[in-house]
């Protein structure tokens, strides 16, 4: 019953194709086109964090944004110890956070030179990972139960939304009132260090959001084991939230939630009766946007065989369009993959379909940075995928008309259930595969990437996440220490 909404709108957003706006942005931007940052634990207490190391800049090595000293054994003991829930009423809670908010917007030119320079995004997707991160503090603050949840909640987060999906953790974590330990991810400290300065300096106290970069194995394993923690949210590969949940069971209070968002095996389904231009543009999108790294990206499109070819050979069309290169220009589609690790892994994976001739088709890659250029896979559909492929992959499997329910069958088993596309123009039809599908977010004739705080709530099922969805009511309801006692007199 605290959970409501109030008037709150949404972040706008900048359109990039009026020119103005790509002017006010560049002017925004352009300062700090050579800036180097350093992060390094801001705990409360006296940091003593390893020596600093750069951090990497996935197009060009050489551009280092600087450099991150890893918080220590003493570091994580300090900020354990200090941690302190945030004690004010909820209308308090709620106006820091929509502070940081507007802090977020007038440090636009760091965010968006950050995101280009350490995480490899390009211009399109820096306004959206901005937009999500300000809606999700105004979202939760403008939701803070009156009655704070009161613990220490650990957050962990990913490399591929390191604003957003960060933000949205802490965000929701603050607004229940509890203390936050936040470990971002290896590869992105710097943007959280930013973002934590801004929350500090809206007003959050230090004791109440402490931030610990490092490694997961280290940082991340002492942060889940520790009895002093009543809760994770974490959001990462299902295959990490699965060690969590053993570490925390071996050590924290039975009752501690984990609020774990993980990976996805995402399939589109496209029938003879969708419209080609529509199709092709949404999977164009969903497949490359973010050069395939986001949990939501299409992973295995399965086409009617009927309209098999002419699909694909626009499809190809389409993507041969598509121009690879420096995630800091306005023309660039497709930026790097995060590391060499993930280029390397990728690559194997390519080989391997080219060694056994089912490569239907794949651009020139560049030869700076960790690129890997788009490709399509032939299948014979998604239960040949051993494991998610976070890339600009596209597997292609084709489906006979009678073959529907069949197809919905082998996406179901593959366990996960994060997004889903279809692409139809028979309405009964939406309405079955809608109902019979296991994924947390389907979306019918446009792309299924993104999601929309507040109204288009995200999060998947079985080895996809455990829910409640980000973005969505019952979110903050699960940031609980314990339930609000029954007093009988
Ligand atoms: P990852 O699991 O490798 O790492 C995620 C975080 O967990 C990092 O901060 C890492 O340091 C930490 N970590 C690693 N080992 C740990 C341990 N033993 N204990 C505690 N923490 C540990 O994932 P990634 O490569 O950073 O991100 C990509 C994955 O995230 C993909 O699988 C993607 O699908 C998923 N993802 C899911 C969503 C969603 O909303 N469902 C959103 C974004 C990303």
């Amino acid at each position: 019953d605290e959970l409501f909404e109030p008037e709150r709108p949404n972040s706008k957003g900048m359109d990039l194709r009026d020119i103005p706006t790509i002017e006010r942005l560049e002017e925004t931007r352009a300062p700090f086109r050579k800036t180097t940052w350093a992060a390094s634990p801001l705990i409360a207490g006296k940091a003593q964090p390893k020596d600093a190391q750069p951090v990497e800049n996935p197009y060009q090595p050489a551009d280092s944004a600087g450099t991150v000293a890893h918080a220590s054994d003493a570091d994580i003991e300090t900020a354990l110890t200090s941690a302190k829930p945030w004690d004010a009423d909820a209308e308090t809670r709620g106006a820091v956070l929509a502070k940081a908010a507007d802090l977020y917007e007038a440090n636009v030119g760091t965010f968006f030179a950050l995101l280009a320079r350490e995480a490899g995004k390009t211009p399109l997707d820096q306004i959206a990972e901005l937009r999500e991160a300000v809606d999700f503090l105004r979202y939760y603050g403008a939701n803070a139960p009156t009655t704070p949840l009161a613990g220490t909640f650990t957050c962990i987060s990913p490399w591929n939304f390191p604003l957003a999906i960060f933000t949205g953790q802490i965000a929701a974590a603050l607004a229940a009132g509890n203390a936050v330990l936040a470990k971002p991810a290896d590869q992105t400290p710097l943007i959280a260090y930013e973002a934590v300065k801004l929350l500090h300096e809206a007003g959050v106290p230090r004791e109440a959001l402490q931030l610990l970069p490092g490694s997961g194995a280290h940082v991340g394993a002492a942060l889940t084991s520790d009895p002093r923690v009543d809760g994770v949210c974490f959001t990462g590969s299902t295959a990490t939230a699965k060690r969590i949940r053993s570490t925390m069971a071996d050590n924290l209070a039975p009752g501690a939630p984990l609020i774990a968002e993980t990976g996805g095996l995402n399939a589109m389904i496209v029938d003879s009766t969708a419209l080609p231009e529509q199709a092709v543009t949404a999977i164009v999108e969903s497949a490359l946007q973010s050069a395939g790294q986001r949990c939501s990206a299409l992973r295995c499109l399965y086409v009617q065989e009927d309209i098999a070819s002419d699909l694909l050979h626009m499809l190809k069309g389409a993507a041969k369009e598509l121009k690879m290169g420096d995630p800091w220009e306005y023309s660039t589609d497709v930026g790097p993959l995060i590391d060499a690790t993930a280029q390397a892994r990728f690559n194997d994976h390519i080989a391997a379909a080219r060694a056994e001739g089912r490569v239907m088709f794949e651009l020139d890659t560049p030869n700076t940075g960790n690129f890997l250029a788009p490709t399509m896979i032939k299948v014979g559909g998604i239960e040949d995928l051993k494991e998610e492929i976070f890339g600009p992959v596209l597997h292609v499997a084709t489906f006979k008309a009678n073959e529907l329910d069949k197809v919905i069958a082998a996406i179901n088993a593959t366990g996960y259930g994060l997004t889903f596309g279809l692409q139809t123009r028979i309405d009964d039809r939406v309405q079955h595969v809608s109902e019979s599908i296991h994924a947390g977010n389907i979306y019918v004739n446009r792309n299924q990437i993104g999601a929309i705080v507040g109204s288009q709530p995200f999060g998947g099922e079985g080895l996809s996440g455990t829910g409640p969805k980000a973005g969505g009511p019952q979110y903050l309801s699960r940031f609980a220490k314990r339930e609000t006692p029954s007093v009988d007199t």
